[in-house]
């Protein structure tokens, strides 16, 4: 079986390929391991082979596996890129370097208070409901100029627009979706792809990929 830091390095040979013809630069692109599920066991290789940008999806599930991962390895960024309920922004705020999931008006409330309380102000990336699936978080594509003046207003670093395409479906019109989302609301940052689309993400202008199982093997497995 491949080791982690080996399809680590195929991945980002992956990234750079991709951004050749689209005329970018791989630094421009941030690989967020998603770590979730996987023990610290697992995550120690990358951390040892250098890499040092990992993503959870659950605050409780970070706060038991990072604080001693980060002991050894300080200089660590964490991206929470699963929902967040409001009564654990303090949480969030203490945990998490960047959020990627700031979707309505009553977790923006929360996230400032907290970034308040702690003095510390953490970048979000606001998602958007891109497939426009009931099912789904994520503020609506309707919504989104208003929200975005509110994120603005409430002095909350605005890292950009995060989105999860709808399952079973070719991303690559969403993803340019977002990336037009982006440009008509002057946002920076475009969180999109995952193991399947990172390449055509990377394509389309992602600067932050969120990869779990082209790391790591299969959760669960
Ligand atoms: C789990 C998860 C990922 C990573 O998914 P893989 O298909 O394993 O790469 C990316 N983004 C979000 C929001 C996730 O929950």
């Amino acid at each position: 079986m491949e080791s982690a830091a080996t399809r680590l390095a195929e991945i980002e040979a992956n990234v750079a390929r991709m951004c050749k013809p689209a005329r970018r630069q791989p630094a421009d692109v941030t690989l967020i391991a998603v770590s979730k599920t996987h023990p610290a066991e697992r995550i120690l290789p990358l951390l040892d082979a250098g890499h040092r940008v990992f993503g959870e999806n659950r605050v409780q599930e970070a706060q038991d596996k990072w604080p001693a991962l980060r002991d050894k390895f300080p200089d660590t960024e964490l991206h929470l890129i699963g929902q967040l309920q409001s009564n654990k922004a303090d949480d969030a705020v203490a945990m998490f370097d960047a959020i990627h999931s700031l979707d309505r008006l009553s977790l923006l409330n929360a996230l400032a208070k907290a970034m308040d309380k702690a003095g510390r102000r953490v970048p979000c990336f606001v998602q958007v409901n891109i497939g426009e699936e009931d099912q789904k978080g994520g503020c609506s594509i309707a919504g989104l100029p208003a929200f975005l003046a509110r994120v603005r207003s409430a002095d909350i670093p605005l890292a950009g627009l995060m989105c999860l395409p709808p399952a079973d479906t070719e991303p690559a019109p969403f993803f340019a979706f977002l990336a037009k989302l982006a440009r008509d609301n002057g946002t920076e940052g475009l969180s999109m792809g995952m193991s399947g689309d990172y390449e055509t993400a990377v394509q389309l202008g992602a600067t932050h990929i969120r990869v779990g199982s082209a790391l790591f093997g299969a959760r669960g497995g």
